[in-house]
């Protein structure tokens, strides 16, 4: 799985630091990073952090 991010909804909220903070980076005022962490990763912070964004920018995707 791979997770992506859609920047246009990403509010910089930061819920998903919060929740898998070896996945995800949101700097001030920024928008979320996807850290290498994240990539491939489907652990359960990952999963809840893509559950609780409150925009739903984050989506997982399977591997091609
Ligand atoms: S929780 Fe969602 S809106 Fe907030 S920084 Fe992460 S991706 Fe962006």
């Amino acid at each position: 799985m791979r997770v992506l991010a859609d920047l246009d909804l990403c509010q910089g909220h930061a819920v998903c630091q919060d929740e898998a903070p070896d996945a995800f980076r949101v700097p001030k005022r920024g928008k979320v990073e996807i850290l290498e962490a994240a990539a491939g990763s489907s652990s359960a912070e990952v999963r809840r952090a893509v559950r609780y964004c409150p925009t739903q920018a984050l989506s997982m995707v399977a591997d091609d």
